[in-house]
């Protein structure tokens, strides 16, 4: 299954990719983890991502894309896969489906993880990773509600869209997951 997880920072889509992309055998890929590894380890596109990282801002469309693209041409994609954190904007979600389109099958399912702001803000304040710094956290929300909260439409025109209430427990929330991916995994 070909799966896309879009959501504001903070709403647990990092924890949820590992085990739904395991319980489906599917090979997961979190833009943002390849992003701030490539950083530690201070590589080329380590020191491009970085400033944008640290600022809370979305790195340039081409770098995630061309990461993406790179993931997708490996075998292991063949059976499905699960991207976390891409697209985010609606550029990003068009050039996937470009790529989809030269590799013959689009997407199944793109879900949204809905959870309210405030409860975002204080996940955030306590998961005090190195980019969730008040000022940095805030930027990155509007940068979601600018940049990112348009792909619901996008996809929810082609019926690819399943939002999740990701408020609960991380059992509650994957059966909610798995129940959406069903449901749509049924339709496509
Ligand atoms: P995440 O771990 O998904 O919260 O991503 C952390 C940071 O990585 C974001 O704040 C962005 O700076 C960058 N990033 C991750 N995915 C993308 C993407 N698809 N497009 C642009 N920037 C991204």
């Amino acid at each position: 299954m070909r799966i896309v997880f879009i959501g504001p920072p903070g709403a647990g889509k990092g924890t949820q990719a590992v085990r739904v992309a395991q319980s489906l055998n599917v090979p997961q890929m979190s833009t943002g983890e390849v992003l701030r590894e490539a950083r530690s380890q201070g590589d080329k596109l380590g020191i491009e991502a970085g400033t944008y990282l640290d600022a809370g801002q979305l790195v340039p469309d081409e770098t995630v894309v061309q990461l993406v693209a790179d993931r997708l041409s490996a075998v292991d994609c063949g059976a499905g896969y699960l991207f976390d954190g891409f697209p985010r904007t609606l550029n990003q979600a068009e050039q996937l489906d470009r790529l989809l389109a030269n590799h013959g099958a689009p997407l199944d399912a793109a879900i949204e993880f809905v959870i309210p702001q405030d409860e975002l803000f204080e996940r955030l304040w306590k998961r005090g990773r190195s980019d969730d710094k008040e000022e940095t956290i805030r930027k990155r929300l509007q940068s979601y509600a600018d940049l990112t909260t348009p792909l619901a439409a996008y996809y929810g025109k082609r019926n690819l869209l399943g939002q999740v209430d990701a408020v609960g427990t991380q059992d509650e929330v994957f059966d909610r997951l798995m129940a959406a991916l069903s449901k749509l995994r049924g339709t496509s």
